[in-house]
Order: C-alpha cells, then sequence, then structure tokens
C-alpha cells in the first residue's frame, strides 16, 4: 500500500519536473519570442503604412461614386488616388505638388458649386465626367517594381500641400489641366462657353521631343469621316467631293481651331476633335489621295495647366506655387477650408 503511493508520488514529481524543465526557458525567454522568432506580423515589401492625410484634409469628408458603388473617404486619401491616375509618378515632385493642388481645388469647386451627381455623390471617378482616379492596389500594379517609391512620391506631394488650394477672389477655382499644348496655353472662351478670368492663354513650355505622340497623325477615308461627321452633325451636307468638306478654320492665339465648317455647318474645334477622336484641337488637315489626313499637335482640351509643360518648369527649377501662377492667371495659392 505504502509502496503504491510512494511509487505515484515520484511519477507525479517527475512529470512535475520535467514540465518544469520545458515551461522555464519558455518563461524566461518570453518577454523577448517576437524578437528572438521574428513573430511580428510579416512585412509585405509592396504594402506600406496605410496614408494618414494631413490635418487640414483630414477634416473634409466627401462621396466619391467609383463605378456603382459610393464610397466615402477624406480629401488626402482622395487626392493620392486621383495623382496617382492624372500625372505620370515619374514626374518632378514640384510638378507632382501642383497636380495635387490642382486636384484639390477642382474637388472642392465641385463640392462647392454642387457637381455634377446631385446628393449622391460629390465626384465621380471617370475622367470623362469629373476626375480620374486609381486605387493604391491597381497602381501598384501598373508600377511593378517601382510601385513603392512612386507612391510615397505621391503621397509627399498630397501631403506637403496640405489643405492648399488655387483661389480667386477667395474661392477654389475651375482648376482644370491637360496634357500638353501647343506651345500656348488657350482661354476658356475659346474653347467653352464661358470666359474664366482666371483661364486665359498663357506660354508653356513643352519639350516635344520627350513627350509621346506629341504631334501625331490621322487618316480617314471619306466614307469614314462621312460616317463620323453624320452621325453627329446634323445638317451637314457631305454631297460633294472631299476637298470641300471642310472649309473657313478659324484659328485662336494657340493656334488651334476655334471653329470650321463641316459640310455647310459651323462647329467648335474642340467639337470637331471629339468627333474624329483626335488628341487636339490643334491639328491643321489635307486631302490625300481621296483621304482626308489630320496633323495634330499636343493632347487635351488646351485649357489651364498643361502637365509636360508644369514637369518642364520643374525641371527649370520652378516650384508648385510658381508652376500653378503661371497657368492659372491672376490667383493665389493657400489653405482653404470649405465653410
Ligand atoms: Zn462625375
Amino acid at each position: 500500500m505504502m509502496k503504491k503511493r510512494s511509487i505515484r508520488q515520484s511519477v507525479v514529481v517527475s512529470a512535475a519536473l520535467l514540465l518544469a524543465l520545458f515551461l522555464l526557458p519558455l518563461a524566461v525567454i518570453a518577454p523577448f519570442r517576437s524578437a528572438l522568432f521574428g513573430l511580428e506580423t510579416p512585412v509585405d515589401e509592396t504594402e506600406g503604412a496605410p496614408f494618414v492625410s494631413g490635418d487640414l484634409d483630414a477634416q473634409t469628408h466627401l462621396k466619391v461614386l467609383n463605378g456603382d458603388t459610393v464610397e466615402e473617404m477624406d480629401l488626402g486619401a482622395y487626392l493620392v488616388g486621383v495623382v496617382r491616375a492624372e500625372m505620370p509618378a515619374s514626374f518632378e515632385i514640384e510638378a507632382l505638388k501642383a497636380q495635387a493642388v490642382a486636384a484639390r481645388t477642382y474637388t472642392l469647386y465641385k463640392m462647392r458649386s454642387g457637381g455634377n451627381h446631385g446628393d449622391s455623390a460629390d465626384i465621380c471617378t471617370d475622367s470623362t465626367c469629373c476626375q480620374a482616379y486609381l486605387a493604391e492596389d491597381r497602381a501598384l500594379e501598373n508600377w511593378g517594381k517601382s510601385g513603392r517609391k512612386n507612391e510615397e512620391k505621391i503621397e509627399t506631394a498630397v501631403k506637403e500641400t496640405d489643405g492648399q488650394a488655387i483661389l480667386y477672389a477667395g474661392a477654389p477655382i475651375l482648376a482644370v489641366f491637360h496634357s500638353c499644348s501647343a506651345g500656348l496655353t488657350r482661354a476658356a472662351g475659346e474653347v467653352w462657353v464661358n470666359d474664366l478670368p482666371y483661364l486665359q492663354a498663357v506660354t508653356s513650355p513643352e519639350p516635344e521631343d520627350s513627350i509621346p505622340n506629341y504631334f501625331s497623325r490621322v487618316e480617314f477615308t471619306a466614307e469614314e469621316f462621312k460616317t463620323k461627321v453624320l452621325a453627329a452633325c446634323e445638317g451637314a451636307d457631305l454631297s460633294g467631293g472631299v476637298a470641300g468638306w471642310l472649309k473657313d478654320a478659324v484659328t485662336d492665339s494657340a493656334g488651334s481651331v476655334e471653329k470650321v465648317t463641316v459640310g455647310g455647318v459651323t462647329v467648335k474645334g474642340g467639337t470637331l476633335r471629339s468627333i474624329l477622336g483626335l488628341r487636339s484641337a490643334c491639328f491643321e488637315w489635307e486631302v490625300q489621295d481621296g483621304k482626308l489626313v489630320f496633323y495634330v499637335t499636343g493632347y487635351g482640351h488646351g485649357v489651364g495647366m498643361s502637365q509636360y509643360g508644369a514637369n518642364e518648369m520643374a525641371a527649370e527649377g520652378a516650384d508648385y506655387l510658381e508652376i500653378l501662377t503661371h497657368y492659372y492667371t491672376g490667383v493665389t495659392v493657400g489653405p482653404y477650408r470649405q465653410g
């Protein structure tokens, strides 16, 4: 009886000692566990810390219509997505800062004026309606190896211009921009219905050799041209010879077509540009072997800041304030809070 109990006792004691033998070292190293075994949350090289907006941008919240869904985000997070989509990340940091301020200003203008989406959203991600927007994961996919570096550069551009907007008479302006001009930007009144004091024609240093497709050439057969024009231009008469279809082009100071007569109907140069899908309204044409051939300079509507021009100015030493006050006439740049 006694013997049995002592055996059982010694088994329990041995088991306890054995357990202690294993647990003791663990207890000693527990506080340093993560350092010893590398148990921190694994770091994915492609994923940085989530973007945190500056104090001012963090105070403005907006509803962004992205496809069918409305996403709520603060102004800074939204602007990082806009700059990712609207300007090459390889551009100079001061050009990216100018782009961030222009995009912020455009957004504030839309919020103040009610925008295009009523109560459902403040702005959308369709570049033909509001401004383009690219989420981080999609941008990183496009950028490949330089992804992290590009993302940091763009986040810096947004953060270092926190809350700053382009102001005219104290209010954010319609800060439109385009890819590249034909050496001179265009006044809003030459392109759209209303003239705006801060959207006037100014010189723009376009590095034409380094801009992809700065000069482009597009040709249409008589039939192709006829189909496109008749679908969009009611009343145009294209019954005669090709050589007589287009005439009386009036060009503005920048060399862009302000208006032109197509089959007897006078249209804005920008309208013919959209009908034919030309890169800009700065075009000339000629008839070659019965085809209409267009020679086009630059890319975009030509109003406001030229992105390639901004990058060229930055490369020559201009900061974002100099770039913005060059392209937008009579403006100031400073912090603005939606009242
Ligand atoms: Zn929109």
